[in-house]
């Protein structure tokens, strides 16, 4: 297929931003630039303007909001959604929703993938315990089928999850568990629904490097879950926790998201002065450094576009997807090392709890600077979370070399 850009693709770029200029909440806009975590309520209604609009999930089946965009077009999407600096999908969007449109019985589709799609159901992601991540296929919480006094099935599920994402927002929760002691580890594995409303459950926050919530430790103490819960057969969940993960992988790479963080960093070391009392920006080492860094992210650009070209014609992303995942994740983390280093000295008074209330930020740091090390600390996670990137490159070398 052809890649290029035709004065229609062009267009419609033009529409798409200009859409998003006047439709994405200033407030929202506003917390975005300075770094500021989102609240729940916030991201929720960006997701009900992309919806009421149509443009909440272009890539899916039109049956459920699905439209009629070409592969280039859903990529400038994309591409105009991070150029914005607009908030990101959620789970519910990226990985469960396909879930449910592929495997989900009628019931579940009608009662969790309509309100998930409206934007009213919040869900979070209960893979990795403290004993299996990498090893995922290892997890030990457990769940035991019993008929109840009503007469009908339910799992009861014992066990703990951890690093659950927005699991303190989180209104359902999509776990894997093991319902098959003595089975092969992958063929002993359940898909779970669950309601974290559900007596039993409870959330309890880890606080990360950069002073922020978003993650938690998920406890299941004796919740009991009804058997219509289970997406697909009993202990064949690893097929469908499979096939969630490659959407995780390949909408991980943030080519876009980096474009616009290098436009940034560009403006930032324009307005700072080296040591030469020069803006940073003439400094010779510095602009290699940038440079150096575009050069890998055209180069990934041109991978995830060929990937995209792939899957147009009908090829399933494969191993590009661990090589976008890595690449992706190395040049992110790479332009929070570069903004920090531009932050210089003002980077450096970050503490956790800071700023207090009354504290005049400003007159402390350039605002950019202010962020620069908790953006810095923050992205360490993308190279761990996903399937880390000592696993993607285990992938890797065997699929392409055969090692
Ligand atoms: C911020 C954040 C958010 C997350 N959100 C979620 C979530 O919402 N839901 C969820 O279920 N999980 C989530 N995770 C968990 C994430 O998927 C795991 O952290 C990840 O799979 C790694 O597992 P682990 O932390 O147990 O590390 P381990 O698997 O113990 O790995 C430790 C180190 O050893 C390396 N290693 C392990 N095995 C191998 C091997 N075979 N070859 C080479 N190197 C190896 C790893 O790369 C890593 O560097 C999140 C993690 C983070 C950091």
């Amino acid at each position: 297929m052809d890649l290029s850009f035709t004065p229609e693709h062009a267009a419609f770029r033009l529409e798409v931003r200009h859409w998003i200029e006047a439709n994405f909440p200033q407030a929202i806009r506003d917390k975005q630039a300075t770094g500021e975590h989102l609240n729940k309520e916030e991201i929720v209604s960006w997701h009900k303007i992309l919806h009421a609009k149509g443009w909440l999930t272009p890539s899916w089946p039109k049956a459920y909001g699905g439209n009629d965009w070409d592969v280039v077009q859903r990529y400038i999407f994309s591409e105009e959604l991070a150029r914005a600096n607009t908030s990101q999908p959620t789970f519910g969007l990226g990985m469960i929703g396909p879930v449910l449109y592929t495997f989900g019985s009628p019931e579940q589709k009608e009662t969790l993938l309509k309100p998930t799609i409206a934007g009213d159901i919040w869900w979070c992601q209960g893979y990795s315990e403290p004993g299996a991540g990498s090893d995922l296929a290892g997890l030990s919480t457990r769940a035991e089928r019993f008929t109840a006094e009503d007469g009908k099935e339910y799992y009861r599920v014992n066990g703990q999850k951890t690093w659950t994402t927005q699991g303190h927002f989180a209104d359902w929760g999509f776990f894997l568990v093991r319902t098959d002691q003595n089975a092969k580890k992958q063929e002993g594995i359940t898909f779970l629904l669950i309601d974290m409303k559900t007596p039993g459950i409870s959330v309890r926050p880890i606080i990360t490097m950069d002073g922020g919530h978003e993650v938690n430790d998920t406890f299941l103490d004796n919740v009991i879950v009804p058997v219509e819960n289970r997406i697909g057969e009993e202990n064949k969940g690893w097929t469908v926790a499979k096939y969630l993960l490659g959407h995780e992988r390949t909408g991980i790479a943030g080519v876009a998201r980096s474009k616009r963080g290098i436009e940034r960093l560009r403006e930032v070391a324009a307005g700072v002065l080296a040591d030469d009392g020069q803006p940073l920006i003439k400094d010779p080492d510095f602009r290699r450094k940038i440079v150096d860094l575009e050069i890998d992210l055209a180069a990934l650009e041109y991978t995830e576009l060929r990937t995209l070209a792939g899957e147009s014609s009908g090829k399933g992303p494969g191993p590009e997807a661990s090589m976008l995942k890595v690449k992706g994740t190395e040049v992110g983390q790479r332009l929070t090392e570069l903004t920090l280093e531009a932050a210089g000295h003002y980077g450096e008074p970050y503490f956790r709890g800071f700023p207090r209330e009354g504290d005049n930020v400003q007159a402390i740091s350039p605002d950019f600077a202010f962020k620069a090390a908790p953006a810095y600390f923050n992205m360490r996670k993308t190279s761990i979370f996903g399937g880390s990137n000592e696993i993607q490159r285990n992938i890797m070398a065997k699929a392409v070399l055969g090692l």
